[in-house]
């Protein structure tokens, strides 16, 4: 782990939802006094980032990937826990102060072609984070915002367009430009490369990874593709339903990851890269509302009778930590 003060730390994080039920259902269980089931999106998840680091988070559709993004971001109040963001508490403010606090945090989200407004111009869909939070410069707007297309690889006379004359992986670019108008200490990029070809995800990712050097930024990169992630970041979480299970430095991914669930994902990687059938995963699920003991234990093939406890994250080498009873290094 680096040795620079975290731009982030989160603590203990856990958000749940209520499990949804039929009208007749909810209304039945209300009458009787009945509480709704809840399920655990995140449980106790702790980590930081660094200035100038990249933080992935690798997961599964369900894993607790985009919860924990919103969470962060303000969408979604957690139920317990806490994080600090570039020194200032993130949730326990209000108003002005947390406008203050997300000020340093920005997103990239998914979709480049649902994330931009189709009735605003490029000029005005980068302005806007600007106008928010009052920092419009009052002076040679133009040559600011061509200087912001610029770091982001686009010409002048995007300016006055609208997305919908844009590819795919121009708009992304669009969104990572309103993203940086703020120049914010933490880059949240929540499956920014995912709705792209190939060979534009590469060109996307060399700038996310230009624009963290260039301006020292700590990024949270949040995907479920296992080559995408370990090429951007230097650390690796892996979360499986809510649960962090391993975290390990980015290069070790491959022939140190040692959870079962992080075996899993590396073989279906490879499976998939290979064009060969996914290994079975996931039959025999159990229901997970108030699950006891290890998150993994209803698919995980090395289960034993220990598992019926829940695994702490313990170290077993330096920045490598895993949520299992029997992982060794
Ligand atoms: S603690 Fe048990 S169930 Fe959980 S991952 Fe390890 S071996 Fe599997």
């Amino acid at each position: 782990m680096s040795e620079q003060k975290p731009v982030l730390e989160v603590n203990n994080l856990s958000r749940s939802f209520a499990i949804e039920s039929s009208m007749l259902q909810s209304i039945t269980e209300r009458i009787r006094g009945v509480k709704p089931q809840l399920l655990k999106a995140l449980h106790d998840v702790s980590f930081s980032i660094a200035a100038g680091e990249t933080l992935g988070v690798l997961g599964e559709s369900g894993s607790g990937k985009s919860t924990l993004a919103r969470v962060l971001m303000g969408i979604y109040e957690p139920d317990s826990g806490s994080a600090m963001l570039c020194g200032r508490e993130m949730f326990d403010v209000h108003g002005a102060d947390r406008l203050a606090v997300l000020k340093n945090m920005q997103m990239v989200f998914q979709d480049p072609f649902g994330s931009l407004d189709p009735r605003m111009t490029v000029r005005q869909i980068i302005c806007e984070p600007l106008k928010i939070h009052g920092m419009m410069p009052q002076k040679n707007l133009d040559s600011f915002l061509v200087k912001a297309l610029a770091d982001v690889g686009l010409e002048a006379g995007a300016l006055d367009i609208y997305p919908s004359e844009f590819s795919g992986g121009q708009r992304q670019r669009i969104g990572i430009c309103r993203a940086l108008m703020l120049n914010p200490g933490l880059l949240i990029a929540d499956e920014a490369v995912s709705a792209l070809d190939v060979s534009v995800q590469a060109q996307i990712l060399e700038l996310l990874i230009r624009l963290r050097t260039e301006r020292n930024l700590a990024m949270l990169f949040i995907s479920h593709d296992v080559a995408v992630v370990r090429q951007i970041s230097e650390r690796i979480i892996l979360l499986y339903r809510g649960n962090l299970v391993e975290e390990l430095p980015a290069d070790h991914l491959l022939t140190h990851g040692c959870h079962p669930y992080t075996r899993h994902l590396l073989e279906a990687a490879l499976f998939l890269r290979e064009g060969a059938r996914l290994p079975e995963s996931g039959s025999g699920i159990i229901p997970m509302a108030n699950f006891e003991g290890c998150c993994y234990r209803s698919v995980c093939p090395l289960s034993q009778s220990e598992c019926f406890q829940r695994p702490p994250l313990r170290e077993i080498a330096p920045n490598h930590r895993v949520a299992c009873h029997f992982a060794r290094r």
